[in-house]
């Protein structure tokens, strides 16, 4: 065998197990994700040749590289789908919905100028992991204004979601 026989080889495995780690972890792993992930099973593979393969595949159109918070997120998944992302730990799940996809094409279909071929919308809040930490982080308010506490409660966590949102998005125009 040819040495360049045997360097393909090596990367073909490499890609390999990347793409069937990505099949398996549906979550949009990040780069240092894939890496541990991969690492199992080939040890001696380092997380710049992770990144490098991370890379190809994805130019070669057989990963979709998603970006969140200024972190590359990776995925095999390419039936079209909607995106749940939470502003406060960079966790992105799938969302799926037909009607809305339709509904976006419908409304793409009136630009002009612009061929469109796919659409994916990107839903950003707080997922319940966060949610439920933050709510027993919080001491309950004072008993005093008990009254009308659950609708002054929603609006309150709306303001404050809003006010981190725009902190957030300076924080990621700096990096
Ligand atoms: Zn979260
Ligand atoms: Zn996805």
């Amino acid at each position: 065998m040819k040495p360049t026989e045997k360097a393909d080889m090596k990367y073909t495995n490499q890609r390999v197990e990347i793409l069937a780690f990505l099949r398996d972890h549906d979550g949009h792993p990040t780069v240092d994700e894939v890496y541990d992930g991969v690492r199992k099973k080939l040890t001696r593979i380092s997380k710049a040749t992770v990144y490098k393969n991370l890379k190809f595949l994805t130019e070669k159109g057989l990963l979709e590289e998603v970006n969140v918070k200024g972190v590359s997120r990776f995925e095999a998944n390419f039936i079209p789908h909607h995106h749940l992302i939470c502003r406060e730990c960079g966790r992105m799940e799938d969302f799926n919905s037909e009607q809305l996809l339709d509904y976006s094409m419908k409304i793409a279909e009136e630009i002009e100028g612009f061929t469109i071929v796919s659409t994916s919308t990107n839903f950003y809040g707080v997922c319940k992991k966060c949610k439920e930490s933050k709510e027993s982080e919080e001491p309950k308010e004072s008993e005093g204004s008990k009254e009308s506490e659950e609708s002054e409660e929603s609006e309150e966590s709306e303001e404050s979601e809003e006010s981190e949102e725009s902190e957030e998005s300076e924080e990621s125009e700096e990096t």
